[in-house]
This record gives C-alpha cells, sequence and structure tokens, in this order.
C-alpha cells in the first residue's frame, strides 16, 4: 500500500496526507501505480505550498532546540572552548526544557555565570 509505506523520509500523518493530495487512494499499491499517478505524487511532494494558519495545538512553541553544542562551552564560565572570550547564554544554547520555568531558568542562569565571567576577565 503507498499510503501505508512511506516513499520518502517524512512523517507518517504528513506522507499520508501529501499522498491523498496527489489523489492516491488507500487502495493503491506501489506495483501498480501509473505513470500519471506517480508524476502526480511527485508533484505534489516537490511543489506544494504550504500557508501557516496558526499554532500548534499541543501548544509546543515555546523554545527553540538546537543551538551551540554544550560540550562546546565551559558550563563553569559559559565560555567557548572553540572561539576564546566568546560566551554564549539562554536560546543560543541547545538547550530546552518542557515549558514551567526551565528555559527561564536556563536563560537567567547561564546569563548570569557568562556576565559574572565577562566581567572578571
Ligand atoms: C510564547 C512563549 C511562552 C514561553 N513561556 C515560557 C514559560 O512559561 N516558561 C519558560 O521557562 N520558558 C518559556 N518560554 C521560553 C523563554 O521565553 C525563552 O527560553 C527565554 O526567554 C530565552 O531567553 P534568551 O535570553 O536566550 O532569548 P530571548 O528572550 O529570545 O532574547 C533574545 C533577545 O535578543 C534580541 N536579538 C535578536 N537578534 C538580535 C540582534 N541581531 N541584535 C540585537 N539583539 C537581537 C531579541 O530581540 C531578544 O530581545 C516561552 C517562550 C515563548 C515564545
Amino acid at each position: 500500500m503507498v499510503l501505508k509505506s512511506k516513499g520518502v523520509n517524512l512523517p507518517s500523518r504528513l506522507w499520508e496526507k501529501l499522498a491523498l493530495l496527489a489523489g492516491i487512494t488507500p487502495e493503491d499499491r506501489w506495483a501498480k501505480l501509473s505513470r500519471e499517478s506517480a508524476n502526480r505524487l511527485v508533484q505534489v511532494l516537490t511543489a506544494t505550498t504550504l500557508h501557516v494558519t496558526g499554532k500548534s495545538m499541543n501548544k509546543e512553541e515555546f523554545v527553540t532546540c538546537g543551538g551551540i553544542p554544550l560540550n562546546e562551552i565551559d558550563s563553569k564560565t559559559m565560555q567557548s572552548r572553540v572561539v576564546p572570550n566568546l560566551y554564549f547564554a539562554g536560546e543560543a544554547l541547545d538547550i530546552d526544557g518542557i515549558t514551567g520555568g526551565y528555559n527561564f531558568q536556563a536563560a537567567w542562569t547561564t546569563g548570569w555565570i557568562a556576565g559574572q565571567s565577562m566581567a572578571s576577565t
């Protein structure tokens, strides 16, 4: 089944939506997919424009994931181990917590440490 076995590395629900948008039905099989259907699928996968209409229902849009890897930072000073005299704090770092104050606390604590360290050098 085309809908159940993804042809590309996409989240399953997104894959299903896009395949349906391309006219693929739940009964369609890869082996019997017509050239026309395959081309429509390629078109949908490569040229679909999505418009953002709102925020996630899960209210997950609080913090940015990723950032400066923590193993590149001296946590006692927040100074970069890669570039001397460069300091990082808060969301610039690869830290993200669930909501509830953890991200504020991370920003305040790392900011305070970085500030103290910069002032004392
Ligand atoms: C809607 C929302 C709700 C949240 N609720 C919570 C919560 O309940 N609890 C919690 O722990 N965390 C919460 N967070 C996350 C928390 O706010 C952040 O993790 C925290 O504020 C990060 O602090 P920061 O100083 O690293 O970055 P920021 O607070 O983003 O500060 C970065 C600052 O840099 C400025 N800036 C950016 N680019 C430049 C530039 N080129 N030159 C000069 N200035 C620049 C920006 O204008 C900004 O003022 C929430 C976030 C959002 C968006």
